[in-house]
């Protein structure tokens, strides 16, 4: 799609901090962290969210969230974090690219929830 932020991303026309890549997925940093290291995880190929998510694009992606809980886990020390997925406008969806939110979690006060 090619007014799609996170397709500019993936081809690299837009920047952004990477923190895991493979052939079909991958995880940088949101722009507007809700805490430290809030990352976002999305298949490279273009779904719109979870209405839109092909089993085979299902699978690729998640079979990597436990390699990026497991970075996180010890590069932030953190044991506590939200998956999140919003998928459709008045679930608070905005970018119609589908993206996992792994958003670490450091207690009150920490900004979410
Ligand atoms: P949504 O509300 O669609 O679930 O979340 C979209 C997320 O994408 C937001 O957390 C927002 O901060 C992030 N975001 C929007 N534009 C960019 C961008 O250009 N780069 C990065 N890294 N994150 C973005
Ligand atoms: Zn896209």
């Amino acid at each position: 799609m090619s007014d799609c932020i996170f397709c500019k991303i993936v081809n690299g026309e837009i920047p952004s901090s990477k923190v895991y890549e493979d052939e079909n997925v991958l995880a940088f940093l949101d722009i507007s962290q809700i805490t430290e290291g809030h990352t976002l995880l999305i298949p490279k190929k273009h779904n719109k969210n979870l209405f839109d998510l092909p089993k085979e694009t299902a699978e690729k992606l998640f079979s990597v969230v436990p390699k990026i809980t497991n970075a996180m886990k010890n590069q932030l020390n953190i044991e506590n974090l939200n998956l999140v997925c919003n998928s459709g406008e008045k679930a608070g969806q905005e970018v119609f690219h589908l993206h996992l939110h792994l958003i670490p979690r450091y207690g009150k006060g920490d900004g979410y929830g």
